[in-house]
């Protein structure tokens, strides 16, 4: 409730009890469990592209069976899908892991300012022209929601004898 005050620039705010409390603290604790991004060999990232929390805890699913860290662009931050601190990029930080798993992830030169030359990038993007398949040694065209949760399952059932 919003309640203005006669003759003052004073707003009195009363907050409810009842809202409903936001997923994203949930995906906040579940990746700072997983290993930081200093000193990864791993790192499994996501972009604007994933589109919200959902897509992040495949992600960190993905990265837990792999032992990765868990990153994120500039615009996954800001939505609040990813802590600060797994922030890749010109504005963020520098990783030079031997791989690289970019999901959602167009490729600007602001976000690849994070990732060392050295590092071997695979990219999953449903954008065939997307600038991030420039730099990616593995490639693959398609969309997440698909391709992810196979993945994950995949990863989390262990070796198999086929
Ligand atoms: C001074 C400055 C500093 C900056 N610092 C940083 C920084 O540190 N780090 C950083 O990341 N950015 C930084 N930026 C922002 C940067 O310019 C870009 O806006 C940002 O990198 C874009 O992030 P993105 O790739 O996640 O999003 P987008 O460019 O929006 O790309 C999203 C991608 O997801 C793909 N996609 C969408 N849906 C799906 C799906 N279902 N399945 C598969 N793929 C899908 C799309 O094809 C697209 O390629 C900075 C900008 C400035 C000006």
């Amino acid at each position: 409730m919003i309640q203005l005050l006669p003759d003052e620039a004073i707003c009195r705010v009363s907050l409810s009890s009842e809202a409903a409390p936001r997923r994203d603290f949930e995906l906040v604790e579940s990746a700072d469990s997983l290993p930081r991004l200093e000193g990864a060999a791993v790192v499994v990232s996501g972009g604007r592209g994933m589109d919200g929390t959902e897509g992040f805890e495949l992600l960190a699913r993905i990265a837990s069976s792999l032992g990765a860290a868990l990153g994120g662009s500039l615009p996954t931050v800001d939505a609040g899908w990813v802590p600060v601190a797994r922030q890749i990029g010109q504005s963020g930080k520098f990783v030079a892991s031997r791989l690289y798993f970019a999901v959602g992830i167009s490729g600007t030169p602001q976000h690849l300012a994070g990732v060392s030359p050295a590092t071997r990038i695979v990219a999953l993007n449903k954008d065939p022209e997307a600038a991030i398949f420039d730099v990616a040694e593995v490639g693959v065209v398609g969309d997440w929601r698909e391709i992810l949760p196979l993945l994950a399952q995949r990863l989390e059932s262990g070796p198999s004898a086929d």
